[in-house]
């Protein structure tokens, strides 16, 4: 068997989005738009074929118990501790962080960021709200900062020494908030930058899969 990660990466890498419950086609629509191929995972052998994989927003613990049901769990867990990029929107920082306040009981983590998160952290005031952020690595972002959009999503508590924190929130109630961070080849938003048609983000994390490759 091809170990995994282990695809060849050309001027084109492919990218799975892991498509077990969330908004996944967002992300395939996003990668293919900054140049990638993506390529939905819901089996071991789709993802033994990509160089970096996507977990979208949705419901981290539903994620987690589907994860189980289709095996994915301890491949996807081993790929990322064996170097595999990934990116988390939302639901998918939650299941990258290696600690989980908030999580309901059982609720397990796949690893790969050393960072604690707070599940729906911004409480009911600010549920979903929107608010733009200059994101550390992205393009432009003082003069045309990122649009985020936030919906019943985590923040992260605490980081390790080997994270590099993108974002925080600037103003309102959750200002200085941590929000984006990036860990090697690890990269997670509490929002979800597959909604907005700003491709910045992926275009990073495919730049990321690219020099790793
Ligand atoms: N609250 C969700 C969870 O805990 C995440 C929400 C989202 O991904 N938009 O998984």
């Amino acid at each position: 068997m091809t170990p995994v990660g282990s695809a060849t990466v050309t001027s084109q890498p492919t990218i799975g989005v892991l498509a077990l419950q969330g908004d996944s086609r967002e992300h395939v629509a996003a990668l293919e738009a900054v140049g990638a191929a993506a390529v939905p995972v819901r089996r071991e052998r789709e993802l033994s074929r990509v160089d970096g994989i996507v977990i979208p927003g949705g419901e981290s613990t539903t994620i987690d118990k589907l994860l189980r049901v289709f095996e994915l769990f301890d491949p996807l867990a081993q790929a990322i501790a064996a170097g595999l990029p990934a990116f988390g929107s939302c639901a998918g920082m939650i299941l990258l962080a290696a600690r989980v306040h908030g999580g309901i009981e059982g609720q397990r983590s796949l690893g790969g960021l050393d960072v604690t998160v707070r599940r729906n952290a911004f409480g009911r005031q600010v549920d979903s709200f929107e608010t733009d952020l200059v994101v550390a690595g992205i393009d432009d972002s003082d003069e045309r900062p990122v649009h985020a959009v936030f919906i019943r999503a985590p923040w992260v508590e605490e980081v390790g020494p080997a994270v590099q924190v993108l974002a925080a929130v600037e103003a309102g109630p959750a200002a200085g908030r941590i929000v984006a961070v990036r860990e090697r080849g690890v990269m997670a938003t509490s929002f979800h930058p597959e909604i907005t048609g700003d491709l910045r983000l992926h275009r990073m994390f495919v730049q990321i899969v690219t020099d790793r490759g």
